[in-house]
């Protein structure tokens, strides 16, 4: 599969060079040129075949050329101890739980997978850098996926303000390891805005094989589509009416990467696009022009993005099929009141505890199986994005149930110190990291 920027006509490039160079220089993003149809390798499947098994066998079909099977077997096999689960709550809902990783969400699958891809493409060719940016866990998650990486740096920007956690600083470079955690004085808009400044200094980036690792690398969003391919063969058997997705949706990577799916063959009837009061991109979904609006908080924090990163890739692919797209995805809007009630319903039926950004996605789940289009005849599979012992007082709150924290989230609420404290600047970030080498 071969990768175009949305901006441009550029000549396509392969998959190893969206990933480790992932933004284009003409200021778009990486989508996938063409898609293959992959419907033999998942019709075939069953609910017998487990994740890694499923991840070996349909990634070096999308990526033939550049990952044979037996590279795919072993980046399936080092990438994913943890798996996602399908729960059926009932004969219209089910859940797909991806936050059985190492950070308790779903972000969690495509790290995973992007640093074992990366080391596999890396392997006697060269090296590489990644840059992040962080201000929850998503710092640990790359610290935990790249650790220990062949020829792959890991530098995680953290905003002034919020503390850094869950890193273990055995694993830092100056110790050792290939970590590099730093701290800078602003906001995650500067660290961000620092991320691309780097990127665009060609020559600084090209010295140390600089990339992002954030979550428009499409090394990132591919393996997204993986879970809704494992959700179709695990479902496949049960299913009578329709098969539509609700997905919590903040800056769009998860419903993106569920269109994907849809491309590459995936027989499912529509996708809900969950959102909570920031909902302004529901205008775009029904044809309307989208005009971001100011932030609310809300308590489903992750889905409050006024405009999301993914909205170019949305916007290519609107563009292929308007009117298809229209009848795929219905946009929801759910309010904190809503969020909380449905906590608590899916607590009382179903005895499962839930966090808000599911929730939310759960509650669209409701209206649009429950409204006169489908009476009843549709099964919605919710992606369970978040981790409930993230958001205990929530869970507590509207359930009165004590979350227990897994035994593998325990480290994640432990502080450490960045190995350099800088100014918003370029020549501070690039002084500190070449004074690692
Ligand atoms: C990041 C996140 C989301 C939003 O996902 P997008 O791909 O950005 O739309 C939803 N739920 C949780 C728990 C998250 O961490």
């Amino acid at each position: 599969m071969q990768f175009r920027s949305t901006q441009s006509h550029d000549p396509l490039v392969s998959f190893k060079d969206a990933v480790l160079r992932c933004l284009p220089q003409d200021g778009g993003l990486y989508v996938p040129a063409a898609v293959p149809d992959m419907r033999q390798f998942f019709l075939y499947m069953d609910a017998g075949t487990s994740y890694p098994e499923l991840v070996a066998a349909i990634a070096p079909v999308l990526l033939q050329g550049e990952l044979n099977p037996f590279s795919a077997s072993r980046v399936a096999e080092s990438a994913f101890d943890f798996e996602p689960e399908l729960k059926q709550l009932d004969e219209n809902f089910s859940l797909l739980t991806l936050y059985n990783g190492p950070t308790g969400v779903f972000k969690d699958f495509g790290i995973a997978f992007l640093a074992a891809v990366m080391e596999e493409l890396l392997k006697n060719n060269g090296r590489a850098m990644i840059l992040s940016a962080s201000r929850g866990d998503t710092g640990a998650s790359i610290a935990r996926a790249f650790y220990q990486r062949q020829n792959i740096t890991a530098v995680i920007l953290y905003p002034s303000g919020g503390p850094i956690r869950g890193l273990k600083p055995e694993t830092f470079v100056p110790q050792g390891g290939n970590i590099i955690p730093i701290q800078v004085r602003g906001t995650f808009d500067d660290c961000q805005r620092l991320i691309a400044e780097t990127i665009m200094d060609v020559p600084f980036a090209e010295r140390y094989g600089i990339t992002s690792a954030n979550a428009i690398n499409p090394g990132r969003l591919l393996p997204q589509t993986f879970y809704y391919l494992y959700a179709f063969i695990k479902i496949k058997k049960y299913l009578k009416g329709d098969l539509i997705f609700s997905v919590p949706s903040g800056n769009f990577g998860n419903l993106i990467a569920g269109l994907y799916a849809w491309k590459f063959g995936m027989p499912v009837n529509g996708f809900i696009a969950a959102m909570n009061a920031n909902n302004a991109f529901g205008d775009f979904i029904q044809g309307k022009t989208f005009i971001p609006r100011s932030l609310v908080y809300t308590n489903s924090p992750a889905l409050d993005v006024s405009r999301p990163s993914n909205y170019e890739r949305l916007v290519a692919f609107y563009q292929e099929a308007p009117a298809v797209m229209r009848n795929m995805v219905y946009p929801a809007a759910i309010s904190n009141e809503a969020t909380l009630s449905s906590m608590e319903r899916i607590w009382k039926r179903y005895r499962v505890l839930s966090d808000p950004h599911t929730a939310v996605a759960f509650a669209a789940a409701e209206q649009l199986a429950f409204s006169k289009n489908f009476g009843g005849h549709v099964h919605v599979v919710t992606l369970a994005t978040g981790h409930p012992a993230k958001l205990p007082n929530f869970v507590e709150k509207t359930t009165g149930q004590r979350v227990d924290v897994p035994e593998k989230l325990a480290g994640l609420w432990e502080k450490a110190d960045p190995i350099a404290l800088i100014g918003p600047h370029l020549d501070a970030l690039e002084g500190a990291i070449a004074s690692c080498f």
